[in-house]
């Protein structure tokens, strides 16, 4: 069809199809964009999302600090005052090397770039975080899924089986696991790391929720990465992850990173507010405490079964995950319908935790 406002200019619809399908890769057209649920006026338990806005006096002086950044400006390239403010909040050793990212979704992608060698394989435990298969697709690199026990337990033995099978460049553990909640046996993650050729990413995202890391004994091993996130801890909308590993893996991976992926404002707030020591850790524990509140409510509720959780949501299965999403949606609530992404998810939800009032209303919609 014609452009009304270009008259006889506009290429026909069917021309852009037709350049579509001979244009991009076929694996890229089967896939759907990453779904975002509306959320407005809605009770927001779906993202894991720290539900505590800062305090007035922390956002004055943000507001303070974001007003002096000099935006026609490119941010420092090295993101420097970022990676200081993290060593000192994480009392990082001198021999371990940083590199942050937009997100720890971009170094998720920077990492699968740099190993997608043509035959390469990425193995990972099923379900996982969605994005380590997708960032395999978008590299054209071969993504073995090792499926979890029923009880979302890490398989050891099939998980060591597909390393020696596969000699896989890459492997990923979510540690705790997204969306499954648990945090994986440290001894079956540590003879994982033993066996596997290539690369092993611990992907510590919800770190803060759990009593387990892998970050003090990252140099314990020749060929392990751990990445974090600051989005569970408060500054989701900030957008920063990091990697921690030996200094020739960062240089490395530092190649395929973008020039200024941190941008000016992130760089000026993320060192002020990991200085907020005490109310990042007071908030961590209030979610914590709500979790634990959560977990013994659900699991009165006739029908749901409850699983444990190290991180910030709770996995509940339903009688039927689809009726009881929709009831909450139209409580105002919003949870993750996990129904249909795995077998071994039949008729789960994922709920983050909320705020004492927030997890009281989805107790109250659920009931
Ligand atoms: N890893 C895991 C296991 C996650 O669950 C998430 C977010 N859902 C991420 C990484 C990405 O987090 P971000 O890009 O916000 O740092």
């Amino acid at each position: 069809m014609n452009d009304p406002r270009a008259p006889g200019l506009a290429a026909a619809d069917g021309d852009v199809a037709a350049r579509i399908a001979a244009t991009i890769r076929p694996e890229i057209r089967a896939l759907i964009a990453y779904p975002v649920a509306k959320a407005e006026g809605m009770i927001k338990l779906d993202a894991m999302e720290n539900p505590y806005a800062m305090p007035a006096d922390v956002r004055a002086r943000l507001a303070n600090a974001l007003a002096e950044i000099a935006i026609n400006r490119y941010p420092d390239g090295g993101a420097d005052a970022v990676k200081s403010a993290l060593r000192t909040s994480l009392a990082l050793a001198d021999d371990v090397a940083l590199m942050v990212g937009n997100g720890s979704d971009e170094l998720l992608q920077i990492i699968t770039t740099a190993v997608a060698k043509p035959g390469a394989a990425i193995v990972a435990p099923d379900p996982s975080f969605v994005m380590y298969r997708l960032y395999a697709v978008y590299a054209n690199v071969r993504y073995v899924a090792v499926s979890l026990r029923d009880n979302f337990d890490l398989d050891g033995d099939a998980m060591l089986a597909a390393i020696e099978r596969e000699r896989p460049a890459l492997v990923w553990i979510a540690y705790p696991n997204n969306p499954t909640g648990n945090l994986f046996d440290a001894g079956t993650v540590e003879r994982i790391v033993r066996a596997a050729p290539g690369l092993v990413v611990v992907d510590e995202a919800y770190y803060a929720f759990a009593d387990r890391s892998f970050l003090p004994r990252v140099r314990e091993f020749a060929n392990l990465i751990v990445v974090r996130t600051v989005s569970k801890i408060g500054m989701a909308g900030l957008r920063l992850g990091y990697a921690a590993a030996h200094p020739a893996w960062i240089a490395e991976l530092e190649k395929v990173r973008p020039p200024y992926n941190i941008n000016a404002l992130t760089q000026a707030a993320v060192p002020l507010l990991l200085a907020e020591r005490t109310l990042l850790d007071e908030q961590a524990r209030a979610i914590r405490a709500e979790r634990a509140r959560l977990t013994t409510a659900l699991a009165t509720i006739a029908g749901v079964v409850v699983y444990p959780s190290a991180t910030n949501f709770v996995v509940v299965r339903v009688p039927d995950a689809n009726a009881a999403f929709a009831a909450l949606r139209t409580a105002n609530i919003l949870v993750k319908n996990l129904h249909g992404w795995h077998p071994l998810l039949t008729n789960c939800l994922r709920i983050t935790v909320g705020t004492p009032a927030e997890n009281d209303a989805l107790l109250k919609g659920l009931k």
